[in-house]
């Protein structure tokens, strides 16, 4: 096998032989530490019929170790100095796809088609670029990907949010947006000195897995409008929140009580109180008020 990228040495030598520097501005920390990717891969419990989406391969230190236990490995890249890398350190390996692209505006599902055609569930493996962290969870999950495990490597501030328990000052908008697709778990912490260059914050390794519930709702963009409407004033409460947001008249307010008496939540509880279940119950009695 190949000498391994993922180390401090082989790393550093990649950069300078070919006279790049970490960039900042796509958010590029290197993983050098083959124990913590072996714990990713054993995360997403890895086997050779998988075909797994990388995001971000950088210079390809966890993408050959993907390589090396799943069937085909398609990795979504947008440095162009970075595929050009590539280009020579994944070229013992035939069964990885590299794509120059933004992973924020690639059409995800059409490009795994045309890749590998029907096949089954994909699993998502990615070291996250940290400054988009959101915005690409929020691009995976809504997708329409059919997939099966995504592991995540982030900054443990936003892992702590994802996973954040109800009523805790890190349960918030993305608490409930994450738990509407998918079952989150914080699977590994990571130090900085894991990362060349290592960053200034601690990371952490998310796994997430589909969720089976039975809040399907139409578009759920609107559902999260709401979650974000509750928590627009975490210090107030629902009630007062509400009232920001759809105004104060006696008919509004009357409505509002109407709908939360049907959710059965309290007015004057705050939104860091409530579960999916809560929020998608009153979603449900205010449309039913047309609110
Ligand atoms: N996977 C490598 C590793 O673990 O060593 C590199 C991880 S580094 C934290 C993030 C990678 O994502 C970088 O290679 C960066 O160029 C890439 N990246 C940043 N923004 C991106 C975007 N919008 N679309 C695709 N890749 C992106």
């Amino acid at each position: 096998e190949p000498l391994d990228i993922a180390t401090p040495t082989r790393t550093q030598a990649i950069l300078t032989s070919y006279g790049l520097r970490a960039k900042k501005k796509f958010g590029q920390n290197f993983l050098t530490d083959l124990n913590i990717i072996d714990r990713i891969i054993d995360t997403a419990d890895l086997s050779d019929d998988d075909y797994v989406i990388e995001i971000g391969p950088g210079i390809g230190g966890l993408t050959e170790q993907l390589a090396r236990q799943a069937k085909a490995v398609l990795a979504v890249e947008i440095d162009p100095e970075m595929v050009r890398v590539l280009n020579d350190t994944l070229s013992p390996y035939d069964n990885i796809t590299v794509i120059e692209t933004d992973v924020l505006t690639v059409d995800l599902k059409n490009t795994i088609q045309k890749q590998w055609g029907q096949v089954p569930a994909v699993k998502i493996v990615a070291n996250l670029p940290y400054y988009i962290t959101t915005p690409i969870l929020m691009q995976l999950l809504q997708a329409g990907l059919s997939w099966d495990t995504m592991v995540v490597m982030m900054q443990r501030e936003v892992a702590d949010r994802l996973t954040a328990p109800v009523g805790t000052k890190e349960y918030g908008v993305l608490t409930v947006m994450m738990a509407y697709y998918a079952q989150v778990q914080l699977a590994v912490k990571v130090p900085a000195t894991a990362f060349n260059p290592a960053p200034r914050v601690d990371s952490a390794v998310v796994r997430l897995q589909p969720k089976n519930h039975p809040y399907q709702v139409q578009q759920p963009k609107e559902l999260f409008n709401l979650v974000k409407i509750c928590f627009a004033h975490r210090r107030k409460s629902l009630w007062n929140n509400l009232l920001q947001a759809f105004g104060k008249d006696a008919e509004v307010k009357e409505k509002l009580t109407s709908a939360l008496a049907e959710a059965t939540i309290e007015p004057g509880i705050r939104a860091e109180r409530l579960d999916l279940e809560n929020f998608y119950q009153l979603f449900l009695a205010l449309k039913a008020q047309n609110i």
